[in-house]
């Protein structure tokens, strides 16, 4: 048999064929998981085991997506290690929150079968599936904020039926991603607490957190973008941390690929962005539509937006300061900004402009 030769085996361990280059450098299939599991490991330094505390309650808001799947099974992995290594037990532990599609929209399908295989494949986390419109339940500030947007509905109706209603009436695709992307986040934070956690991981790569920065600087959102991006404290008191934010999108696809295990879990991308015109398409899914084309071939830009907004001084702690009832953004720093009468001061600038598109019945 002829020797191999070196040059075309994996940079990292001579010893295999590699699977792929990454970042320039050829890996087999092995060392491109090590690399990429280690990249998230050193996002999770604060949650190694503790020898006087018990280990932290961290809430995993599961999209059954490639990104969050893919956090999940990192985490898992993390936790098994640090369970067989260190007699003080795990760093942390997962709770795992699935908010059911089909209550966000009715043509999206079941995700039955991939929340039981991820249950399955991962059996030592805690896990729920929610729908959207149980936001009533856990977060008691969400009927007055709706009351903030102009909207005033029958108090009799369900939480289903009020939630409908409400994003019946948004009358864009960007106002409607906007408000939808806020009311998930309040609903991600609510169990959080419910569930006395100390913090939420998300499963943002670096090319989302890109997309992230693109839209919201684009949809006014610039004073709240840090604690979208950053790991630290959110305006809610919940702190926030962005374990993927080191990969790159096409990284976590082929993640996906090396690991069978996942390919039960994730839901295959339907999403036909391409296939929509450019108008009905909200600014958000611009973004994520121009990442992807762009984006990958020049992840080293992409990587640079999410560093230069991750240096942005912003103090996300919760204050006493008027806040925005809607995204909790400082409304005094926004004092120039213009607002449409009395009713309208507990909401910010972006938040306003999203009210903007809101029909209001005359019911
Ligand atoms: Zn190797
Ligand atoms: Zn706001």
């Amino acid at each position: 048999m002829p020797s191999k030769d070196p040059k075309n085996l994996c940079v990292a361990c001579k010893g295999a064929e590699p699977c792929a280059t990454i970042r320039n450098r050829p890996l087999c299939q092995p060392c491109f998981i090590s690399f990429a599991d280690a990249k998230t490991a050193r996002r999770m330094a604060n949650y190694r085991p503790q020898r006087d505390a018990p280990p932290a309650k961290l809430l995993l808001p599961l999209s059954l997506g490639a990104s969050s799947s893919i956090l999940l099974n990192m985490l898992d992995k993390l936790r098994e290690r640090q369970l067989s290594k260190n007699p003080l037990g795990a760093g942390f532990d997962l709770y795992v929150l699935v908010i059911d599609p089909s209550s966000i929209s009715p043509q999206l399908p079941s995700v039955k079968a991939h929340f039981d295989a991820a249950k399955e494949h991962y059996p030592s986390h805690t896990y729920s599936i929610v729908p959207l419109h149980s936001i009533f339940d856990v977060d008691l500030d969400i009927k007055n904020t709706l009351g903030d947007f102009g909207f005033v509905d029958d108090e009799s109706k369900s939480g289903a039926d009020l939630l409908d209603s409400f994003r019946a009436s948004i009358s864009t695709a960007t106002a409607r991603a906007d408000l939808d992307n806020l009311l998930l986040i309040r609903l991600v934070v609510a169990y959080a607490r419910k569930y006395d956690c100390e913090a939420v991981v998300w499963g943002d790569s670096d090319s989302r957190l890109a997309a992230k920065t693109l839209a919201n600087v684009a949809k006014g959102r610039g004073i709240s973008l840090t604690w979208q991006i950053r790991d630290g404290p959110s305006p809610w008191g919940m702190q926030f941390c962005f374990p993927l934010r080191e990969l790159y999108r096409s990284e976590l696809d082929l993640y996906v690929e090396q690991t069978p295990k996942l390919q039960s879990v994730v839901v295959p991308n339907t999403q036909q962005a391409e296939s929509l015109s450019t108008r009905d398409l909200s600014i958000d899914a611009l973004m994520n539509q121009y990442i992807v084309t762009h984006g990958e071939k020049y992840p080293g830009v992409m990587a640079n937006v999410v560093r230069t907004a991750d240096k942005l001084e912003q103090d996300n702690s919760p204050t006493s300061d008027p806040e925005c009832s809607m995204c909790s953004a400082p409304l005094q720093s926004q004092g120039s900004i213009a607002v449409h009468g009395n009713d309208t001061n507990r909401l910010c600038y972006a938040c306003l402009r999203s009210r903007d598109d809101i029909r209001v019945s005359n019911a």
